[in-house]
């Protein structure tokens, strides 16, 4: 844990966040500037910055990240569901899931999308409310 990381802060609950899945090793919650409807980030509830760093931890995550899009595919119907490692502004480790619909194919790097509170709010439930198999 990190005082100041915004990761370990959702973590630990002092910032809001909308989870969709969480274990003992994990959070998984929106990103509140989604590229598409759905989009999730997948973290260790452990700061540590690269896979390099944990590769065991961040093996597990990458299950925990295919346990999710699973949950998207089956909730919001993307035609495909990406995940990618990308050293984000935030200095902890994160998988990101990245759901797909058909109008964004290609696909390119997208400009958030416009959404609202309430919109993530039910896409948080529809994610969350699928069983885990
Ligand atoms: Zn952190």
């Amino acid at each position: 844990m990190v005082d100041e990381c915004i990761f370990c802060k959702i973590v630990r609950r002092e910032i809001p966040s909308l989870i969709v899945q969480e274990d003992e090793d994990s959070v998984a919650f929106l990103d509140i500037s989604p590229r598409s409807r759905g989009m999730t980030l997948v973290v260790p509830k452990q700061h540590f910055e690269t896979f390099e760093q944990n590769r065991e931890l961040a093996s597990k995550l990458f299950d925990k990240a295919m346990i999710v899009a699973e949950k998207i595919r089956k909730s919001l119907n993307p035609v495909t569901v990406f995940m990618s490692i990308m050293q984000a502004q935030v200095p902890h480790f994160s998988i990101r899931v990245y759901p797909v619909y058909k109008e964004q194919i290609p696909l390119f790097e997208n400009k958030p999308i416009e959404t609202t509170e309430e919109e993530l709010a039910d896409v948080a439930r529809r994610i969350s409310s699928v069983p885990v198999f």
